[in-house]
């Protein structure tokens, strides 16, 4: 069951990436809310001390593990290939775990020095085997028999094996079933028709949550998810920390952390937004038998998708370049006065 806190659950949406863990975080807080486990409709359960201090070591090792997956995914590459020489134990069991897991990622680098991974995940994990060393010795009162001067020294106090790879070998059984599960798939923006007509089509059909008045409407969609809203509207204004704000920017709020980009769809055109105060907008990556845009859908030929327009706002956003787009955007329209992004 602790697996499923270190993992995101494929089944539910927005689980956060192992990359985003603060792993020291995680530990303080698991450790310290076992004993509630072991509650029981006010009935105290306590486990002895020992078997507490194999909960404590079993996440413990679980944590470590997962922060140095951590360390050795956003450690990007470019390890040196392997030398001639000898190599030791740990680098063996270090290049092993390498192998493994870019067989994962995609980034098999084949012959690769498992003494330099070994070197750089070290280095990458003392600061979390540090501040672990003053949780444990905080919790438990037990000092450091020397002084903790190197990441050996760490791994002495915490229990952990020398060879700190060894953890991957020693739970081989619970670790490689989890292993199979990445990478998960890389998040797009939704798939857009290939005619712009069904996307008016879909707009004319389109009622507002809130209000039922035959007013016209903005349906704006999220590009993200797919969500159609009612844009720029007073019936679907909500309050944000305090501040009155549309259903873009309420909706961006939970569905991009804030940033969005989403479609006006009678406007024919594309919404960055990166916070309630920035914003830009950007024509809608359909282009008429002429190859140009029509912005406001001010000529009204046919539009069609341009798949290569549409890969580059998908880049922008999976690279997370849209806070740039609008700076760079805001730069060359010279803005007389502020827009009030957050209404939109
Ligand atoms: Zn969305
Ligand atoms: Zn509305």
């Amino acid at each position: 069951c602790l697996s499923s806190v270190l993992l995101p659950v494929l089944s539910r949406k927005n689980t956060p990436s192992i990359l985003d863990v603060d792993f020291f975080h995680l530990l303080v807080g698991l450790v310290l809310s076992m004993p509630s486990l072991y509650q029981e409709e006010g009935i105290d359960l306590q486990p002895s001390a020992v078997s507490s201090a194999f909960n404590n070591m079993y996440i413990f090792h679980l944590v470590t593990m997962a922060h140095i997956l951590q360390v050795l995914l956003t450690s990007s590459g470019n390890f040196p290939a392997a030398g001639d020489g000898e190599e030791s134990e740990e680098a063996r069991s270090a290049a092993d775990l390498y192998t493994a897991v870019s067989q994962h990622t995609g980034r098999l680098v084949p012959d690769l020095s498992g003494g330099s991974v070994a070197q750089r995940i070290k280095a990458g994990i003392e600061p979390f085997l540090r501040c672990a060393a003053l949780f444990f010795n905080c919790l438990t009162g037990v000092h450091p028999p020397e002084e903790l001067l190197n990441v050996e020294a760490l791994c002495g106090y915490l229990a952990l094996p020398l060879n700190i790879f060894q953890l991957f070998q020693d739970y081989r059984d619970v670790v490689s079933p989890l292993l199979q599960r990445y990478p998960r798939i890389r998040n797009r923006l939704i798939e857009l028709p290939e005619d712009y007509s069904s996307l008016l089509n879909k707009a004319s059909h389109f009622q507002c949550p809130k209000s039922t008045i035959d007013e016209r409407k903005h349906p704006t969609l999220c590009l993200v998810c797919g969500a159609m809203l009612c844009s720029q509207s007073s019936c679907c204004l909500s309050q944000l920390d305090g501040e009155d704000v549309g259903a873009c920017t309420a909706h961006a709020a939970v569905c991009g952390a804030g940033v969005g980009m989403f479609l006006r769809i009678r406007e024919c055109e594309i919404v960055l937004m990166a916070s309630r105060t920035r914003g830009s907008t950007y024509p809608a990556p359909y282009l008429d038998d002429y190859g140009e845009t029509d912005p406001h859908l001010g000529r009204g030929n046919p539009l069609h998708l341009c798949s290569e327009r549409y890969r580059k706002l998908n880049q922008l956003w999976q690279q997370h370049c849209i806070l740039e787009e609008i700076a760079r955007s805001l730069e060359v329209v010279n803005v007389m006065f502020a827009f009030e992004w957050q209404l939109v």
